[in-house]
């Protein structure tokens, strides 16, 4: 695709990129049959190739913003069109790019501005936010419906069972993000992916580190993003230098995703770049950690075979939610399901596994109908008539599913330390 860019924008890196970006897209068409959003509005400008269009005028100056802002915003970053593109397209990088270029071009209407600021001011401060939680609570049915079903209260606030079933250590240690929103949203999913992983053996550590920059991505804020993002790189930097085979392991894979692209976020800047990219590379998914023990260490996997084995049918029947950022984002399609059916875990079918719940960060808030209409979808494709849990990889697409879910919704390492705890609740849920 011929691409003529403004005189401003010549010798400006990050819009080279995305000019490159553009000339890998051959206008096919194939990621419209995959993108949520061209699926629920069927209008070409909220498609992928559409917005490669819109952004493609920006990049030589001949784009209506505020019309290019309304088609981005409604844009879940789902990247299901990534997985679909032949041609390699990178299009959550290119749709970075545009959004960052309207931040500092495009001024939206001062109620849009205010919705955002609050958001982000609020998401990523865990003290501020968890105090706004649970004063909300207490009002929860005087709030208007989107942020009421929003404040449904984790399935699980703990595990029921102190002591879990202790092996030998193991030649592994990670650190474990412990992220903004997840710790008061559902505190038990740091607990859990700790208490397991070190049952199992490895040295686990924290350290202080904050929210990944995603919010503030998602709100407007680059440069807040890369401020968050700078704060993290120095304290894994750190553990990294003194630790230098550990891993820093994510249980939130819209957390993961945002992790996974420091390398990026920074790959223009001398002084940051080597250490933003060190950082990227230790990070796993907490699957790719599990799926890595499973697999060297069979005293591990045979354990929770049995264990799994002894629980009834129906309390090891499960539906499994693929979040967009582990599939399309993080590249793990399958990771999940791959090791829960390996050790003996029964999942529900689902139809459209590729497709968003309509989570996707701020967007139940920001898009809330769209939004809705995603997530109907997805309860109707996900077959819950006779699971005993949801399970999950991420606090967004979790807090979202269960807010319509009559079962309840975890995320699969909970699930996953409550048997190998043997916990009751378990083998309760049939
Ligand atoms: S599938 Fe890829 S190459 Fe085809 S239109 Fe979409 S982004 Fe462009
Ligand atoms: S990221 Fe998702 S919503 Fe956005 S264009 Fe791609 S498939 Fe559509």
């Amino acid at each position: 695709m011929y691409l003529n860019l403004t005189d401003a924008l010549k010798n400006d890196a990050a819009a080279l990129d995305a000019r490159d970006i553009i000339k890998d897209c051959v206008h096919c068409g194939m990621c419209l049959g995959t993108c949520p959003t061209y699926g629920v509005l069927g209008d070409e400008q909220d498609s992928p190739r559409g917005r490669i269009y819109q952004i493609k005028n920006m990049l030589e100056g001949q784009a209506d913003l505020a019309s290019v802002q309304q088609h981005l915003d409604r844009c879940l970053t789902c990247r299901s069109c990534e997985t679909t593109c032949p041609s390699g397209v990178q299009y959550g990088h290119l749709l970075e790019w545009g959004r960052d270029h309207l931040s500092q071009h495009h001024t939206r209407a001062w109620a849009e501005r205010s919705k955002l600021g609050v958001l982000r001011h609020v998401l990523t401060r865990p003290a501020l936010f968890g105090v706004l939680w649970r004063a909300a609570s207490v009002v929860k049915k005087a709030l208007p419906a989107t942020y009421a079903a929003k404040l449904k209260p984790a399935a699980w606030s703990a595990s029921t069972v102190s002591a879990p079933l202790a092996l030998e250590p193991i030649d592994l240690t990670v650190v474990v993000h412990q992220g903004c929103v997840q710790n008061t949203m559902s505190p038990n999913i740091n607990r859990a992916t700790m208490r397991l992983l070190t049952a199992w053996g490895v040295t686990v550590q924290t350290v202080q580190d904050g929210c990944c920059g995603a919010i503030a991505a998602h709100t407007d804020d680059a440069a807040g993003a890369r401020a968050m993002a700078a704060r993290n790189i120095q304290m894994w930097g750190e553990f990294l230098s003194k630790q230098p085979n550990a891993l820093v392991v994510s249980n939130a894979s819209g957390c993961g995703v945002q992790l996974k692209e420091y390398g990026h976020l920074f790959k223009h800047d001398e002084a940051q770049a080597a250490s933003a990219q060190k950082v990227s590379t230790a990070v796993r998914d907490v699957s790719e950690v599990v799926q890595l023990i499973l697999t060297q260490y069979p005293a591990v996997r045979d354990a929770l075979q049995i264990k799994i084995e002894a629980l009834p049918d129906a309390a090891k029947y499960v539906a499994y939610h693929e979040p967009c950022t582990l599939q399309h984002g993080q590249k793990l399609k399958g990771s999940v399901s791959g090791l829960l059916t390996e050790i003996g875990v029964r999942l529900a079918p689902s139809i459209n596994p590729h497709l968003c719940c309509g989570s996707a960060g701020t967007y139940s808030i920001t898009q809330p109908e769209l939004s809705k209409q995603l997530l109907n979808n997805k309860i109707n494709d996900l077959k819950l008539d006779k699971v005993a849990f949801v399970l999950s990889s991420n606090i967004g697409c979790i807090g979202q599913i269960a807010s319509a879910a009559n079962v309840p919704v975890l995320h699969w390492v909970e699930w996953l330390d409550a048997v190998w705890s043997e916990d009751a609740r378990v083998k309760s849920q049939q």
